[in-house]
């Protein structure tokens, strides 16, 4: 096989562990990333220092790389087209497109035949007061761009809860109401699409988020085998749909009679999927790896139970506890400030 180089987008956690991936299977990697020190940079070949829409900079990554793969969705869609002409890019950009949105996304998802939250665009003071008025007086209201870990949302959960200033307090920007669902659990599945259209699906993980940012991710999911069934066949509708080439990560609501309603779609490697390093002899980065560089899927199945635990600021501190547990793999990102929510690193636990 000829060593050949892999662009990435992006150089946080994701993009550094998708780095050491496609090292150990030969590949070189290019990193473009406007900030000097960052996690990926510490592992990859090469960063471009430069902003992800800066036109010189996406041509000089064009031409240093055989393909480039990105590791977070809000990669300039303007930027992700104009560096396909020049460049084989996967995911493809209309997967970037659909998820960048969230009113996109979810009427996307409802065309693949997948149950969404119901949902109203919201433009205005008065379309946030019709559309709570429909959902009575319930919902969860989020900008429709940009959100990540629970930021740019609010919860109604009352008819008795004032809207009023309920638009400005998301910064007068495009919105969405989402009814409120009453979920008993949360999940993710986490799947890939190979260049020949093959599909692998990792076990759906069960997820606990601690203040809008994921917690832990359990392993099984405390779920039926038909809840289960029904995950898969939603991520192979959506991979099918876009015409995809390497790893999504698609979370779920879990109602009580077992039924999922869609959540969100990540065109990336997630950090619901990190257990895949310690309990599946394929990864999630690896996974993701082999299919933008045309390489076969690899076997997702899990060869034991497990959780993984984000160290999010000061659970850091924890580590030298966590290094003297059996069974349990460590992933450090790099960062050198453990600011308050930001994550820092991750340990997954193997349950045997
Ligand atoms: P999101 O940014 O869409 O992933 O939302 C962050 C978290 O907020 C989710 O993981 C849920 O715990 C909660 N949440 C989001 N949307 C809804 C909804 N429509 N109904 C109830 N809870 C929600």
């Amino acid at each position: 096989m000829n060593a050949k180089t892999i662009g990435i987008i992006g150089g946080g956690q994701l993009g550094r562990m998708l780095a050491m991936a496609a090292a150990r299977l030969n590949f070189r990697t290019v990193v473009l990333e406007p900030q000097t020190d960052c996690p990926a940079a510490h592992v990859a070949n090469e960063q471009i220092v430069a902003a992800y829409d800066d036109a010189a900079a996406l041509a000089e990554l064009a031409k240093r790389c055989d393909v480039v793969t990105y590791e977070f969705e809000n990669v300039p869609i303007s930027a992700a087209e104009e560096l396909a002409r020049q460049v084989t890019v996967y995911p493809p950009p209309k997967a970037l497109e659909m998820a960048q949105d969230r009113l996109t996304e979810k009427s996307f998802i409802n065309g693949c035949g997948i149950p969404t939250a119901r949902f109203h665009a919201v433009d205005s003071q008065a379309d946030l007061e019709r559309a709570l008025a429909d959902f009575g007086g319930q919902g969860v209201l989020k900008t429709r761009r940009l959100g990540y870990d629970g930021k740019g949302q609010r919860v109604y959960r009352s008819a008795a809860e004032s809207a009023e200033g309920g638009y400005a307090s998301l910064g007068n920007v495009p919105l969405i109401l989402e009814s409120f669902v009453s979920f008993e659990r949360e999940i993710s599945i986490i799947a890939a699409r190979g260049i020949d259209g093959t599909v692998a699906c990792y076990d759906p993980a069960e997820n606990v988020h601690r203040n809008g940012i994921l917690h832990t991710s359990t392993l099984p999911a405390r779920i039926s085998q038909e809840t289960g069934v029904a995950a898969r066949q939603a991520a192979e509708r959506i991979l099918t749909a876009l015409g995809y080439v390497g790893v999504i990560g698609i979370e779920f609501f879990v109602l009580a009679d077992g039924s999922l309603i869609a959540n969100e779609m990540a065109p990336r490697v997630h950090n619901s999927g990190h257990w895949t390093e310690a309990a599946c002899v394929i990864s999630q980065f690896e996974q993701h790896i082999r299919a933008v560089a045309g390489l076969p899927l690899g076997n997702p199945d899990r060869h034991s139970d497990c959780v993984m635990t984000n160290l999010i600021g000061d659970d850091i501190l924890a580590l030298p506890e966590w290094l003297c547990l059996d069974d349990t793999l460590v992933h450090l990102y790099g960062k050198t400030e453990a600011r308050p929510g930001r994550k820092m690193g991750h340990v997954t636990q193997l349950l045997r």
